[in-house]
């Protein structure tokens, strides 16, 4: 009989642009020890929403990866392109209080830095919207990584006011991920640290929804061997799931741990790899 679940609910939210490699593994493992350490829900989400970067078939080949490593999630996935409606409404109620105005620059004209805030104001007559951006309030944001600890930014003055929106019509990446984590009941994002980044925009767009953001923890990017991220723009190989018992382990040590010998199988990496996360965050355990 399976252990009743308390109220964590974690999630991992891979795109389908390519194969799982031994980056989103470090991701995905740590998600995946932190909801069993806690005896909580681990959520799968397919972030098939920025569909020029969509590789068909995909999305198959990760729930094949993730099974061949033992790692269950709970319920039906969750594919962001059945999800349309809900991002539509969800803008229609920023739309309604304020919170979004349409933007006619080219990226040209925005340049790299931060929005500089032409289109806050009001469009002339007439001009032709091409993106959706989000008025970012002023001030800075706080909040505790678990892995990274305090941090704080100014969305303001650091990104400005970002895109919803593309101009291609897409939803952005920002977006969809707040309402979704809302949807889903998210208590817990475990994520590689490239997202850090994201966490404060994703806090004020949870801020103007009115849903609580969960907890976050950002974990190491692996590096290929020009200190880049793997990743699937670099042509990161899909990680090994012939032999997996060394794939796991090698993003287990990624994490920080000793390697675990003498296992039996993946559902002996994963129980014995479960207790020591638990060592680790003692506080955790409801
Ligand atoms: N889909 C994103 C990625 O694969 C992760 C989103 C998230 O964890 O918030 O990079
Ligand atoms: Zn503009």
């Amino acid at each position: 009989m399976s252990v009743p679940a308390n109220g964590y609910v974690g999630r991992f939210a891979p795109s389908p642009s390519g194969p799982l490699h031994d980056g989103s593994l470090v991701a995905a493992m740590a998600s995946y020890l932190d909801a069993r350490a806690c005896r909580g829900r681990w959520l799968l989400r397919i972030e098939d929403i920025d569909t020029p970067r969509v590789v068909p078939g995909a999305d198959r080949v990760i729930l094949q990866q993730l099974q061949a490593l033992g790692m269950h999630w709970d319920g039906e996935p969750l594919w962001q392109s059945q999800r349309l409606a809900a991002y539509q409404q969800a803008f229609g109620q920023l739309q309604a209080q304020g919170h979004v105005f349409g933007c006619t620059c080219t990226r040209a004209q925005v340049g790299k830095g931060p929005y500089p805030g032409t289109c806050r104001n009001g469009l002339p007559e007439g001009a032709t919207v091409r993106a959706w951006r989000f008025r970012v309030p002023d001030g800075s944001i706080s909040f505790d990584d678990r892995w990274l600890g305090p941090q704080q930014h100014d969305v303001a003055r650091e990104v400005g006011d970002f895109i919803i929106r593309r101009a291609d019509g897409l939803w952005a990446y920002q977006f969809v991920v707040v309402v979704d984590d809302a949807f889903q009941g998210i208590t817990d994002i475990v994520r590689g640290a490239d997202l850090l980044d994201s966490t404060a925009r994703q806090i004020t767009l949870a801020q103007a929804l009115v849903v609580t953001y969960p907890r976050v923890m950002h974990v190491p990017l692996v590096l290929d061997d020009n200190g880049l991220k793997l990743s699937k723009q670099n042509h990161a190989r899909p990680f090994d799931t012939a032999q997996p018992l060394v794939t796991l382990n090698r993003a287990w040590q990624r994490l920080g741990f000793d390697t675990l010998s003498n296992l039996h199988d993946v559902d002996d990496f994963w129980g014995r790899a479960t207790q020591h996360w638990r060592q680790r965050y003692p506080h955790l355990i409801y």
